[in-house]
């Protein structure tokens, strides 16, 4: 009988090194239409009365302002993770009775937190209405990371390092419903249809199912401006 000797399992490279990694965004990296993009450098800051402003519209649309979160580390001014005009929010609210929380704070930076704010009172809210709920909860979402595409070393940096990205798994109704943006299903297709038309209206760039295995199990919203106003919007609801 041969030794028992236990031989090293080879496994895949991952960036953290971690088994199953969860694919990150490579907000359209890869897509063959990708059109020229800007050059990259840190974003620059937002003017003061420019950012006075963008959180009066958020206030506005119900959206509030919290403090970060503790343990939150502030991104360094100037750095390749700032975010200009950082905006941390949980809920939007939709009248003096309702609003619509997020399951956990976000920060995003304030031009993104205000068409947010927009997109969840005015759009999400009456979509969820039409079908004969209330919108109570938007579920798995996420904002600022300072990270790269897909994780990976040397990749662009991607646009959630800059505060101008969200992600966003689900919607819950007050009557318990759940719809999973991502997942195929017949009985929540048409309220998909509608949310990523909507969405598309109001982002640019939105990857969901169907535009690379990054997305395939979350919806991915972003302001990023590209050249000729160039919009890319990829999501197959099924
Ligand atoms: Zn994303």
């Amino acid at each position: 009988m041969t030794a028992n000797v236990p031989l090293p399992v080879p496994r895949p490279p991952t960036a953290d090194g971690q088994s199953a990694p969860k694919p990150a965004d490579s907000e359209g990296a890869s897509s063959p239409t990708s059109p020229p993009f800007a050059e990259e450098s840190p974003p620059p800051a937002m003017d003061p009365a420019a950012l006075a402003a963008c959180l009066s519209d958020f206030a506005a649309r119900g959206g509030e302002v919290i403090a970060p979160p503790a343990g939150d580390t502030p991104a360094q001014p100037g750095g390749a993770c700032s975010i200009p005009g950082p905006v941390t929010f949980t809920q939007v609210r939709l009248s003096e009775e309702a609003s619509v929380r997020l399951e956990s704070p976000v920060t995003v930076r304030c031009t993104l937190a205000r068409e947010l704010a927009a997109w969840i009172r005015d759009d999400l809210a009456p979509i969820a209405k039409r079908h004969g709920g209330e919108l109570a909860q938007l579920t798995g979402v996420g904002g600022h990371a300072c990270r790269t595409r897909n994780g990976q070393p040397g990749a662009r940096i991607s646009e959630h390092a800059s505060g101008n990205a969200f992600d966003l798994l689900a919607l819950r109704f007050k009557d318990g419903r759940l719809v999973e943006l991502w997942r195929a299903d017949e009985a929540t297709r048409e309220i998909r249809e509608e949310v990523k038309a909507s969405a598309c209206a109001r982002f640019r760039t939105v990857l969901g199912p169907g535009a690379d295995s990054a997305h395939a199990d979350h919806v991915h919203l972003d302001l990023r401006e590209r050249r000729n106003d160039w919009r890319m919007c990829q999501w197959d609801v099924k």
